[in-house]
């Protein structure tokens, strides 16, 4: 017999053929949903690639054709592809008249979906994904990792970056090489699957106050992870996507080889803009460089860090080492 987990995974993989033959084929996928596409400039070759699709309006357009393949109801909940309460009621679509990003696990199987509305709405998000499930552990998948992984290993670096499009557009201008968090805060066992590729990261995340809040959040994780951490920040109010569509694939190279930098010079960085000349704040930001330090577990990589920050924030690399070694004491 089948388990509960291949049976999602088989019900996904239809779902999946729905979504890529209605954007397709379907009057409405083609005109709503290709359209979309078409006008942020996907080409044919990178939407058949990524598998995407469109969800078509009708409230149970997927379920119900699921319902007369044999797919059974209690599947259909499980997976989140559909919702509903009774047992007697109909089916309603999680996914309705929205363009798909079929999520994929390291070998290539479809484990969830992310749906973005085409127009803005006020009473519902931009994007809304499957919710976890018995093959669905939102922590442990990253956006694009099968796509990604030979490039990483080639490279010897991953770029991580924050949504869907972004993965895609990189693609797109020849960048293969990158991952998504898709939004949420960098788990543990997302770092350790890209691990398995390479140790050295890029957080390539959107030039805005929320992106570089979460790139100083992901950064003390990555650390503590024994990665190697550059960072690097695009114009404001730029995301890899619209920059990406911006430039050419070397313009693209050229500005993320030009503007990367080590975690601690982008903390700095940032930070000095705001802390300027106000010596309280300069050493609130000591005090917060000194934390992100003493979670590296290599004793190398922790020295040369503590070397470049009292270079950086002029201030005696002995005492840098007795605060680094004082936390480390406490975290024992
Ligand atoms: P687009 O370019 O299509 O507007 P984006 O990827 O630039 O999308 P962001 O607002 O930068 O969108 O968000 C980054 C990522 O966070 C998205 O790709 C998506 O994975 C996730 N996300 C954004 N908004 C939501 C939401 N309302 N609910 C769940 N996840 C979301
Ligand atoms: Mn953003
Ligand atoms: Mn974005
Ligand atoms: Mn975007």
């Amino acid at each position: 017999a089948q388990s509960i987990r291949e049976s999602l995974f088989i019900l996904n993989e239809y779902a999946r053929d729905f979504f890529v033959k209605t954007l397709h084929e379907h009057p409405e996928g083609r005109a709503v949903g290709m359209s979309y596409f078409r006008e942020r400039g996907f080409r044919d070759d990178i939407i058949k690639k990524f598998q995407l699709g469109y969800s078509p309006e009708q409230r149970d357009a997927f379920s119900s054709g699921a319902l007369k393949a044999g797919y059974q109801r209690e599947y259909l909940l499980k997976s989140g592809l559909a919702v509903g309460e009774e047992s007697m009621l109909p089916l309603t679509d999680r996914f309705r008249g929205r363009v798909i990003f079929p999520v994929h696990t390291l070998s290539g199987k479809v484990v969830a979906f992310g749906g973005r509305i085409l127009k803005k709405a006020e009473n519902t998000g931009k994007y809304i994904n499957s919710p976890e499930s018995e093959i669905y552990s939102k922590s442990n998948e990253l956006y694009g990792i099968y796509f990604a992984k030979n490039a990483i290993v080639k490279q010897d670096r991953c770029y991580l970056v924050e949504g869907y499009t972004d993965v895609i557009s990189m693609h797109q201008a020849g960048i293969e090489n990158v991952v998504a968090s898709s939004g949420t805060a960098l788990t543990h066992g997302q770092i350790r699957l890209i691990r398995r590729f390479s140790n050295n990261i890029t957080v390539l995340y959107d030039g805005d106050t929320a992106g570089i809040k979460a790139a100083l959040r992901g950064i003390d994780l990555l650390l503590e992870e024994g990665m190697n951490v550059k960072v690097v920040l695009l114009p404001d109010g730029e995301d890899p996507d619209s920059f990406a569509r911006k430039q050419n694939a070397e313009s693209f190279s050229r500005y993320i080889n030009e503007h990367e930098v080590d975690f601690i010079r982008f903390k700095t960085q940032l930070l000095l803009k705001e802390a300027a000349n106000d010596p309280i704040k300069r050493a609130g930001l000591i005090t917060d460089l000194v934390q992100s330090i003493s979670v590296i577990h290599n004793n190398i990589t922790r020295s040369v860090y503590i070397h470049d920050c009292a270079a950086l924030m002029n201030v005696d690399e002995k005492i840098l080492i007795r605060e680094v070694n004082k936390i480390r004491l406490k975290n024992i």
